[in-house]
């Protein structure tokens, strides 16, 4: 099965991209960029099983210390795409906070990202990249405005890469209501929304965004069977992404994953990684641990994938040859 899901043309739609470096690139980046890779850094960039959501944001700083420079982003944004390349992901829409700090400003941020992107898929041509900047919910609503006054604009320098907003952050801090004029005026400018919700337990919060609406719900973990039915009738997909909710404690274990429940309901989900390098997997990974959690065939998984390739911000064109690439390679196998 291992081997199947790892050759499967997989479609990652819910990765932030300071964590998505595997340990390998976190070691590529801090050589490059200190001439050598202390381990004790490296071990501060993983989150164990600790099943503490805010010690999980707390880790997320030092990997921002390697991005904090122009070198380190774009050097990191490349190793992303190749990490995701090389466990055969065919499609990626990463997102990522726009960051101001001595050595850029969040437009320099983005342009930084975008030219790595480009240049990126220069050497791993079989991936491609798509970019969401990211809301952080934790900070002041004016870095919000800009972020998004920032993703309209670029989007239209390079509109089949800037697709849409997505709103993340630690979500016991900052409220969505004073978030919800700023990502609205986003959805006028025609940006996609995606939308971190019911990652914790806060039922009015899970209310006003469901409300609001989005193009797709990320993690979703306390979302009631009438919420879920909700989307469903929709036709918004939740972003499931197990080792992350798992191993930051939104979810007691791989069993009680509400992945269970929105299969048995049959609402649209995707499966995603959100922070590969912190959580130490893959996108291969987390489909095996989908198929020995709840049994999963091989035809689930190419399903999946294919659910994954339609809720995509893709082009129609995109789409249909993402989707070609599934069926050819599921058809190889039964030959
Ligand atoms: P970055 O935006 O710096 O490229 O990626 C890391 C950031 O994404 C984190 O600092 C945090 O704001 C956001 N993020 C990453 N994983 C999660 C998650 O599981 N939940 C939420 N709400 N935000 C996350």
């Amino acid at each position: 099965m291992k081997q199947f899901l790892k050759g499967l043309p997989k479609v990652e739609l819910h990765a932030h991209l300071n964590g998505s470096l595997g340990v390998d690139s976190l070691r590529d980046l801090a050589e490059r960029l200190y001439g050598s890779a202390p381990e004790k850094l490296l071990e501060l960039c993983f989150i164990r099983c600790e099943k503490d959501l805010d010690a999980c944001f707390e880790t997320f700083k030092f990997v921002h210390e390697l991005t904090a420079t122009a070198e380190g982003l774009r050097y990191a944004t490349e190793l992303a795409v190749r990490d995701f390349a090389q466990d055969n992901v065919q499609y990626v829409e990463l997102r990522t906070t726009p960051k101001a700090n001595a050595h850029y400003s969040r437009r320099d941020y983005l342009e930084i990202v975008i030219e790595a992107i480009i240049e990126a898929r220069k050497k791993y041509p079989d991936i491609l990249v798509k970019l969401l900047p990211s809301i952080n919910r934790a900070e002041p609503v004016d870095v919000a405005e800009e972020t998004v006054s920032l993703a309209v604009e670029l989007a239209q320098s390079y509109p089949h890469l800037i697709l849409g907003i997505d709103l993340s952050g630690n979500p016991a801090k900052g409220r969505f209501s004073d978030f919800a004029p700023i990502i609205s005026k986003a959805r006028e400018m025609g940006l996609k929304l995606v939308i971190h919700c019911a990652e914790i337990k806060n039922p009015s919060e899970v209310q006003e965004m469901l409300e609001f609406g989005m193009s797709r719900c990320g993690h979703g973990s306390f979302l009631t069977q009438k919420e879920i039915e909700l989307l469903k009738q929709r036709n918004i997909p939740i972003e499931c992404c197990l080792t992350s909710n798992v191993k930051s404690g939104t979810v007691s274990s791989l069993e009680e994953h509400h992945l269970k429940r929105i299969m048995e309901a049959n609402a649209p989900k995707v499966i995603c990684t959100d922070d590969s390098g912190v959580f130490d997997t893959t996108l291969t990974q987390e489909f095996l641990l989908a198929t020995e959690t709840f049994g999963l065939t091989r035809r689930q998984c190419v399903d999946l994938t294919l659910e994954a390739v339609h809720h995509s911000f893709a082009t129609d064109q995109e789409r249909k040859k993402m989707a070609e690439r599934v069926e050819n390679y599921a058809a190889s196998l039964q030959k």
